[in-house]
């Protein structure tokens, strides 16, 4: 809904069935309770009897989907992949999941991240000869297991082998013709979480998927480990233990749904309590807290319980604005903002509000949002955002811009609240994500903070 939001690379879904299920028709409710994750393309691999089909295509699962495929996408096994190009081209044979040919048959696979070292591995991999088929870096994961695996490793080695060679963000679910194995990079960039549907085996990027085909939540997959799950049950392995966990806090903020639990931690709670922190910590004289939709709510939320200023509907949402919504104009910026969100006049006029937000990356979408805020009469506007601001770019599998992007990089807070057309602005402090999850220490906040986990070759060229 808003253009200058981050945006997250993808969401994948895995099943394995136990008992007699239309698994295609519950890849299709678990992909689109991840639709949130990537509306670029989606894809189902079914593996039926030995062989692994796929249908994928561009567009919202909605649109690549239909009665007819679950027809044609039998089976007991399949995973499911919604994207968002971070790296690679939007274009059809980047859309996953892929489905490749390995010495012992054909293998699918579904990746949600960003790997850091991609390009090294890449030119490595076509110096000896290697062809890729996409601009992916998951199709070079799918290379070196495959590559690992003709070298005489079992599949479980072939992955442990990659696991050692891969940087950055990789959470994973690979189908061979009779296992499903789901991993996550050591670091734990992204969320994977394992749910059992009447003793079948569900495995989603977040627990909203999970509660949406009504599996019950078994457990997280922990950072470098790997599950199989086959015919003779479930077996982990934990194959890195040497890397310093490093789940995304964005995730909390804003990337994931808010009914999701990742590691243990409740999305909406921790944006309620960001929204807390961020009363102590930015206080303002106001008669009304407004989020902005839908991220922006649930913090709001918090910000006026800790500060005793009544809580309010600030906006009203047009929920049927979609992709085929024909984009404004630079002349029409305005007009498209007003047609997916309306200030709702009686809660704002002759009132001094305070605003939150998740975040801010170029801030042309908070000044044109604030003008409508005036504009229905708002008396003051004091913009509060319930995330550090954005100074250094991401690198695990998000869009979050370059430095020349980053508006917050470039401006003084002062600067930066004239230019969006607030009486005062504010962001939480760094020191509170910690707070925010609980007292959780460990965790990624390179876009915050330039602390990267992981250096990444792409680095240089920002
Ligand atoms: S850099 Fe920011 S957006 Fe990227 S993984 Fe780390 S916390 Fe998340």
């Amino acid at each position: 809904m808003q253009t200058d939001k981050p945006r997250e690379a993808c969401g994948i879904f895995g099943v394995f069935a136990r008992e007699d299920m239309d698994v295609a028709r519950v890849m299709y409710y678990g992909l689109y309770a991840l639709q949130h994750r990537g509306q670029e393309s989606a894809g189902i691999a079914t593996s039926a009897g030995g062989e692994i089909t796929c249908k994928k295509g561009m567009g919202l699962v909605g649109e690549v989907f239909d009665h007819n495929s679950f027809e044609k996408l039998g089976g007991r096994m399949a995973i499911g992949h919604v994207r968002y190009s971070t790296t690679g081209d939007s274009v059809p044979e980047n859309a996953q999941p892929l489905v490749t040919r390995y010495a012992a048959g054909k293998m699918a696979l579904a990746h949600n991240g960003n790997l850091t070292n991609a390009g090294s591995l890449a030119r490595e991999l076509i110096d000896k000869g290697a062809v890729f088929q996409t601009s992916t870096d998951s199709e070079i994961i799918a290379f070196i297991i495959a590559k690992e695996y003709a070298a005489g490793s079992t599949i479980e080695e072939a992955i442990t082998l990659a696991m050692k060679r891969l940087q950055g963000a990789y959470s994973l679910l690979i189908m061979l013709e009779d296992k499903l194995i789901a991993l996550r990079d050591p670091w734990g960039f992204r969320p994977l979480c394992i749910g059992d549907l009447d003793g079948s085996t569900v495995v989603a990027s977040e627990s909203c998927a999970l509660d949406t085909v009504g599996a019950k939540f078994v457990r997280d997959v922990k950072p470098g480990e790997v599950v199989i799950i086959d015919n003779g049950g479930m077996t982990a392995r934990q194959v890195r233990t040497d890397c310093q966990s490093s789940l995304c806090v964005f995730e909390y903020i804003y990337f994931a749904r808010p009914d999701s639990v990742i590691d243990g931690i409740s999305v909406y709670e921790a944006r309620l309590e960001a929204g807390r922190l961020l009363a102590r910590q930015a206080k303002a004289e106001a008669d009304a807290v407004i989020g902005v939709p839908d991220s922006g709510i649930d913090a709001a939320i918090g910000y006026a319980q800790e500060s005793g200023i009544p809580y309010a509907i600030g906006f009203v949402k047009n929920a049927y604005v979609g992709r085929t919504f024909i984009r404004p104009n630079q002349d029409q910026r305005e007009a498209g903002v007003r047609i997916k969100l309306n200030p709702l006049k009686e809660t704002v006029r002759g009132k001094r509000i305070v605003m939150v937000d998740d975040s801010i990356v170029r801030g042309t979408t908070s000044a044109r949002i604030i003008r409508l805020l005036r504009q229905a009469g708002a008396k003051e506007v004091h913009m509060r955002v319930s995330s550090p601001s954005f100074l250094h770019p991401c690198y695990y599998g998000t869009d979050v811009g370059t430095h020349k992007e980053l508006t917050a990089y470039r401006n003084s807070l002062e600067a930066l609240c004239k230019k969006i057309g607030a009486d005062s602005l504010d962001f939480l402090d760094v020191s509170g994500l910690s707070d925010m999850l609980g007292g959780r220490k460990v965790f990624c906040n390179a876009c915050f903070t330039g602390n990267y986990p992981v250096r990444s070759e792409k680095e240089t060229q920002q």
